[in-house]
């Protein structure tokens, strides 16, 4: 166990050798700046002062030579390998609303849910909390790292977690869970993470936009919503785009939630047809951000935002907010990357 002290903090903190800079932090309560946890955002890029670690990940897309050469570090990526001192920005958004744990859970059930999609449910030994929105980090055998997905569902009594994943082709991680995972099966997870939760104090309507492998977050968000005695009278606007209509998804699990047609509301986009027949879809063509723009319109900055999806998707969302005056702190996502 080492001591982690961070400048001009009054606060240290202890991680173990084999846990990271960033949650080790974050499991003792401090609001380490952070956000996808994987090594691809930067969000977690600390200076070390004094000390040694050694990284999960040396050639991590989010450090660069410059970083290196100013002895800047992944927090997320770094293990201690003895007493620290580090330059970190410690906020109160990152503060963990949950504190997350490391824990192993069991593979109890997958469903399809599109041609590449699957909802895998894991039953945890005990229920640990998150919140709607958040994700965790899933260590598969035989993969270096973690990779993170968000939870589809919301806390339940028997404390399972679900996770609504795409294959992505030749992904190690996705490859091994869809190919070599089996029921049964257990593995490590971490969590919760991430600040795209569900706000339960604000007094707005909900606007949800998810993107291909970004359903899971936002399901979560509407069933929060759904659940929440003190969001009994919001409205919700979800939106969900995929390229094909095979891809489209999602609507069974809102039809499921009191309040569908009435007071939440779901709509599909597709953007690559194949061909021009109603037959084959009759819906709405273009991407999902001008879907939510054209539904919307100006009433989008009194909305609070949830959004996920892969980064191009997650570009247009965020430039289309800005666009429209939206305040930063209504709106409410982690990046995928
Ligand atoms: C906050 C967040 C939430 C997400 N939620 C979902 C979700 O709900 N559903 C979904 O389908 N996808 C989600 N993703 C994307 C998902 O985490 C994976 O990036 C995706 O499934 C591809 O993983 P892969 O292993 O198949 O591909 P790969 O290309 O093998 O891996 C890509 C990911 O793994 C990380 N990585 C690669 N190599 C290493 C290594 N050696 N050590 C550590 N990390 C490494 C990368 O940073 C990258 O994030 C989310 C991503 C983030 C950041």
């Amino acid at each position: 166990m080492f001591k982690i002290e961070i400048a001009d903090n009054p606060n240290s903190y202890e991680c173990p050798s084999d846990d990271t800079l960033t949650r080790a932090g974050l499991r003792a309560g401090l609001g380490l700046s952070y956000e996808c946890n994987v090594g691809s955002c930067g969000s977690c890029k600390v200076e070390l002062l004094s000390g040694t670690v050694e990284s999960n990940w040396p050639e991590a897309p989010a450090l660069s030579d410059r970083d290196r050469a100013k002895n800047r570090i992944l927090g997320c990526q770094s293990r201690p390998t003895s007493d620290c001192r580090i330059k970190a920005r410690v906020l109160d958004q990152y503060q963990p609303p949950r504190r997350p744990q490391k824990f192993s859970a069991t593979l109890m059930r997958s469903l399809q849910l599109t041609p590449d999609m699957r909802e895998f449910q894991f039953a945890l030994q005990a229920p640990v909390d998150f919140l709607p929105g958040q994700y965790a980090l899933l260590y598969f055998p035989g993969v270096d790292g973690g990779r993170a997905y968000s939870m589809s569902n919301i806390p339940r009594a028997d404390g399972q977690w679900h996770f609504q994943i795409k294959r992505v082709p030749g992904g190690a991680g996705t490859e091994a869970l869809f190919e070599k995972l089996s029921e049964g099966d257990t593995i490590a997870i971490d969590g919760p993470y991430g600040q795209a939760y569900l706000r339960t104090d604000s007094p707005r309507d909900i606007v949800c936009i998810g993107g291909g492998s970004g359903l899971a977050p936002v399901i979560s968000i509407a069933r929060g919503m759904a659940a929440t005695p003190a969001l009994a009278g919001r409205k919700l606007h979800f939106f969900y785009g995929g390229r094909r209509p095979e891809d489209i998804c999602g609507e069974d699990m809102l039809r499921e939630l009191p309040g569908y047609g009435e007071r939440i509301f779901y709509h599909p986009i597709i953007s690559m047809p194949e061909r021009e027949d109603p037959a084959y879809w009759a819906g709405k063509v273009g991407f999902v951000h001008d879907l939510a723009l054209e539904t919307i319109g100006k009433a989008l900055a009194e909305h609070e935002i949830y959004f996920a999806g892969p980064p191009a998707m997650a570009t247009a969302v965020q430039r289309m907010l800005i666009q429209e005056k939206v305040p930063q702190a209504q709106v409410h996502y982690d990046a995928f990357y």
